[in-house]
């Protein structure tokens, strides 16, 4: 019997020796100091022994017992030791590399042109009010001062739907019926944004969709020097604070009398540059006077109400402000461009 523990403790030490992974140092462990291990069982049995053993082997037993223990713990020490090191070799975790930035959304640039137009004339106590884009025939033509077969029409080339009567929007000028609809005979101070649509050769200059802020007021004694009072201190807001304004007569169905409303260029300061084509003016949109015509279908009797109305394209804007040569660009979806903002 004490030769079979010798044994053991050879033969266990001689493997503990070569063992490499946890899982072998288990195996080792449970064959000899387990609950069911070689070494276990003899000291389970000591009692069976002939009397004049049992003292040397119970002796030798525990003895051995204890030592496979100690080496077990060790060697199992150095594997973790091992494995610890391997991983961080393979792993080549350079903790002093900075990190890897993560990429941050923000919004689109016409959104953010948007807001900063919402802003301005929220400052001046114009409310958004949204209006739908798909639009009816009537609202955005006809009660427009525009009726069929108005020659006008053929300013806006327009997207029809398979349904008689009901197109996108060719501009926000609709929303301007629906406000007055929803708020006659009250005074009305609202800005419309949103995407218009137009049946259009798609070119550097042109999009067929793209983002307008209608801006409507309707009230009393509402004349054109509040108009033009009203969009030159947009224009200072929106370009700079020391730029002039010249307004120049125009033609709208809607408007009566219409005018188109320039800023001298921010760029070269009126000198002239490429951006304004050298006649250092840059066109912020068309204006005007309210048509009677408008007002009635409106609901406002315009013996009484009187009021005003302007467009500005904000995709205009943002391409005279930064210089952008392609109105394409907007809808390209191309990190390129949109970084930028
Ligand atoms: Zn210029």
């Amino acid at each position: 019997m004490l030769d079979k523990l010798k044994s053991i403790r050879e033969q266990t030490l001689k493997q503990l020796e070569s063992v490499a992974d946890a899982g072998a140092l288990r195996q080792i462990e449970s064959a000899t100091v387990g609950k069911k291990g070689e070494v276990t069982t003899i000291l389970r049995t000591v009692g069976e022994l002939p009397l004049s053993e049992r003292p040397a082997v119970g002796r030798l037993a525990n003895e051995i017992r204890q030592e496979l223990e100690a080496a077990i713990a060790a060697r199992e020490e150095l594997i973790e030791a091992q494995a610890l090191a391997q991983s961080l070799e393979e792993g080549a975790l350079d903790v002093t590399l900075p990190g890897r930035p993560v990429a941050v959304g923000r919004l689109h640039p016409a959104t953010q042109m948007l807001r900063q137009v919402y802003a301005i004339w929220a400052d001046m106590g114009f409310q958004v009010y949204r209006s739908r884009d798909v639009e009816e025939d009537e609202i955005n033509f006809t009660l427009l001062n525009m009726p069929p077969h108005h020659p006008a029409r053929d300013m806006w080339d327009t997207f029809h739907t398979t349904t008689e009567g009901v197109i996108l929007r060719t501009h926000t000028s609709p929303g301007q019926i629906r406000a007055m609809r929803e708020y006659a005979p009250e005074p009305i101070r609202v800005i419309l944004p949103g995407m218009c649509y137009r049946y259009e050769q798609i070119t550097a200059r042109h999009e067929m969709q793209f983002n307008q802020v209608e801006g409507l007021a309707v009230g009393r004694n509402i004349r054109m020097t509040d108009l033009k009072g009203t969009m030159a201190e947009f224009a200072r807001r929106m370009y700079g604070e020391h730029l002039q304004v010249r307004f120049r007569c125009s033609h709208f169905p809607f408007t009566e009398p219409s005018m188109e409303v320039d800023a001298e260029c921010a760029l070269c300061e009126g000198k002239g540059c490429s951006v304004c084509k050298y006649t250092g003016w840059l066109e912020i949109g068309g204006a005007g006077m309210v048509h009677p015509v408008v007002l009635q279908n409106g609901g406002y009797d315009p013996r009484v109400f009187s009021g005003f109305a302007f467009g500005l394209g904000t995709e205009r804007i943002m391409m005279v402000k930064h210089d952008i040569q392609d109105i394409r660009a907007f809808w390209a979806n191309d990190l390129r461009f949109l970084e930028q903002f």
